[in-house]
């Protein structure tokens, strides 16, 4: 069952204030309904009569049984992300867990875990894409993956934004690319819960220096 409370929130629109439900846990045996609910990006949401809609910022814990796969949404400063770094380890999962920053992360690592591909590969293969286009900093997120029946070829689909983080453009790969990274590069530690970017950049410098 997933876990959801009930609160009061301002729009930052309008001001006014709405009873909204945030969901805090989804269990995605047990309640299916709320994982397409975020993958649809329909999740914890704040739609307002004056027109605006707003993403709210809820502490969201992710468990797919079936993978065992924990993701925690974890919005907020280091400290906040150091106490759910210790609620992780007294939790006593064994699975692969992860911390993301925000829901929207959140959505692209069940896309990937649904399309049985590894995150810390495809974080690899956004430097690699963004080190071409020579901007690091750039918001590139996976989308989809289409793959040939029995052939080893395949394209990876992404959503490029521009450096505003607005205007996401269609940007493909070759899938390739991935199982190459897959092939030669190290897979983070089991006590390494922050796959991004910044674990990515440090990762590709040390695949570059093992290279040389
Ligand atoms: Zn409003």
């Amino acid at each position: 069952m997933s876990i959801a409370g009930e609160l009061l929130v301002a729009c930052p629109g309008c001001g006014r204030r709405r009873k909204v439900t945030l969901v805090q846990s989804i269990n995605t045996l047990a309640d299916p309904e709320a994982k397409q609910r975020l993958v649809a990006g329909e999740l914890n949401l704040l739609a307002c009569s004056c027109g605006r809609t707003t993403q709210l910022a809820a502490n969201l814990l992710f468990h797919d049984p079936v993978a065992d796969y924990y993701a925690r949404v974890c919005p907020g400063d280091a400290r906040a992300l150091a106490d759910a770094v210790a609620v992780f380890r007294a939790s006593g999962a064994m699975g692969r867990q992860r911390l993301v920053p925000s829901q929207n992360a959140l959505v692209e690592k069940v896309k990937l875990l649904d399309a049985d591909l590894e995150d810390w590969v495809i974080e690899l293969v956004k430097v690699v894409l963004l080190s071409t286009l020579g901007d690091l900093e750039r918001v590139l997120l996976f989308d989809h993956v289409a793959r040939v029946d029995h052939e080893p070829g395949g394209t990876l689909h992404w959503l490029l934004f521009d450096a505003e983080g607005r205007a996401p453009r269609a940007l493909a790969s070759p899938l390739e690319g991935y199982t190459r990274l897959a092939a030669t590069a190290r897979p983070p530690a089991p006590s390494e819960l922050q796959i991004d970017r910044a674990w990515a950049v440090t990762a590709a410098q040390a695949l570059l220096a093992a290279g040389n």
